[in-house]
This record gives structure tokens, sequence and C-alpha cells, in this order.
């Protein structure tokens, strides 16, 4: 389980997350919804170690307090993300990226077994291996990026903006791909725009306004929410 605590972010005197509670369980897709700027990503970077902000409250995966650990030592502990942009080494393979993504001490003893299980979870990828990321689709370059931070044997998933790009058709397969990543048993967090085809596959979901969690629920009552319908579902 990550459980993020009372977190709050400074950017300077901005205050981009005000005591932002949020939990993921194993086996569970959550969902963070909110505009733009609403401190999304915010989140998302204060988990994982690597925002630029001044970080208060506390951050835990299954117990373990990742408050002051550094980026890799997150990774270690269990947490992975897949950044806005997806950063994956577009001028090297699929299997040289999925590699690099073996790189934490909970991954690198087992690369084959996990690659074996990150192929076996996308077919694709085994069949693309040699391809040079860069000629790829964005739909199998998000694919590639998911691929990696499987890599490193997660048990929390977080992504940013996954959908970002992509046409409907591929958003629907990255959501069902992400539908697979759960049936493992990992936990998937992701903060999207795409509030209809996301909430479709999700459990719960959080909204965020002006830096502060608004509101949380199941996946299916939201999507029934008028609030969340006017502003999130193109309704009302
Ligand atoms: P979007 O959907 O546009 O990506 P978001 O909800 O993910 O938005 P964040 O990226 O978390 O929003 O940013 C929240 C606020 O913090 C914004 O006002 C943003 O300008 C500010 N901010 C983000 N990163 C920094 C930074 N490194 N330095 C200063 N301000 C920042």
């Amino acid at each position: 389980m990550l459980e993020l605590h009372d977190v709050t972010v400074r950017y300077g005197q901005h205050r981009a997350l005000e005591g932002a509670s949020v939990h993921v369980a194993k086996g569970e897709i959550v969902v963070i919804l909110g505009a733009n700027g609403a401190g999304k990503s915010t989140l998302l970077k204060a988990a994982s170690g690597i925002c630029e902000g001044v970080v208060e409250g506390s951050v835990r995966l299954d117990g373990t307090d990742l408050t002051r650990l550094a980026p890799n030592k997150i990774v270690d502990e269990g947490l992975a993300l897949v950044p806005e942009g997806r950063g994956v080494f577009a001028d090297l393979t699929v299997r040289e990226n999925l590699t690099l993504g073996a790189y934490s001490a909970r991954a690198r003893h087992e690369e084959q077994v996990t690659l074996d299980r990150v192929y076996s979870l996308f077919p694709k990828l085994r069949e693309r291996a040699r391809q040079i990321v860069r000629t790829m689709s964005g739909g199998e370059q998000q694919m590639v990026a998911i691929g990696r931070a499987m890599m490193s044997n997660p048990t929390i998933l977080t992504l940013d903006e996954p959908s970002l790009g992509l046409s409907p058709l591929l958003s629907k397969e990255l959501f069902h791909n992400l539908a697979k990543v759960r049936d493992l048993g990992i936990g998937v967090l992701m903060v999207e725009q795409n509030a209809k085809q996301s909430l479709g596959i999700a459990d719960r979901g959080y909204l965020i306004e002006n830096a502060h969690v608004v509101h949380e629920d199941t996946a299916d009552n939201l999507m029934k929410d008028p609030a969340v319908q006017a502003a999130y579902l193109g309704a009302g």
C-alpha cells in the first residue's frame, strides 16, 4: 500500500499542493483528475522523490517511510514512475530500454525472470525487441515506457498522463494494458486528462483543485457525479 499523508509542496512562495492524502493498494487502479496546474504531477513527483519543491508530510510504501529517500532508493522499495512524455531512450532498442529499467537492486538479480514477465504481459515488446524506439508509434513507445518501469519489479506503478498524444483507439489499448498490470496484483496510480477512459478501468479516483484534494470516491460514483461529468466528462 502506498500512502501519501498530508503532503504539502512549495515552489518558492507558491504552494502547488496542500495537505494532500492519497492511498493506493496493490491490485487497484486509482486515477487523479484535475485541471491544468492543479498539482497532479507535483503529487506523483513528491511520491517518487524527484520533486524540485520543498516537500512536507509523509510518503510510505508498505510501512516504509520514503519521504527522505533518494529516487533510486524509492525505486528499490518498489515504487516506479512513468513520467509525462515517457522518458524512453529513443536511440536505443526496445530491449536496451528494458535492460536499463532493471538497474535497481531489487530487479538486477532477476532480470531474465522479470524480462520474461514483461514480455508475456506485452508480447509486442518481444516481437520488437531489436527495434529502435524512435521508429515506433506513440502507443508502442508508451508500452516501452511502461515495460521499462515494470522491469524494476514495482509493487506500485505511477504514471503521469500516459494517454497524452495517443488516439482514442491506442488509448483504449493502453488502459487495457494497465488493467493487465493491475491484474498482476500491482497498484496503479495515474494522473489523466482522459477522464472517461481512465475512470472506465479504474477502481477509485481523486479530484485535485487548486492544490487541494477535494473529492475521493469509487470510479463508478465519480462517473455518475454531475460535477465530475460537467468538469471532466464533457457533459453538463
Ligand atoms: P498539468 O495538468 O498542466 O500538467 P498539474 O496538475 O500536473 O498540471 P503541476 O505540474 O503539479 O500541475 O504544477 C502545479 C503548480 O506548481 C503549477 O502552478 C506549476 O506552475 C507549479 N510548478 C510545477 N513545477 C514547478 C517548479 N519546478 N518550479 C516552480 N513552480 C512549479
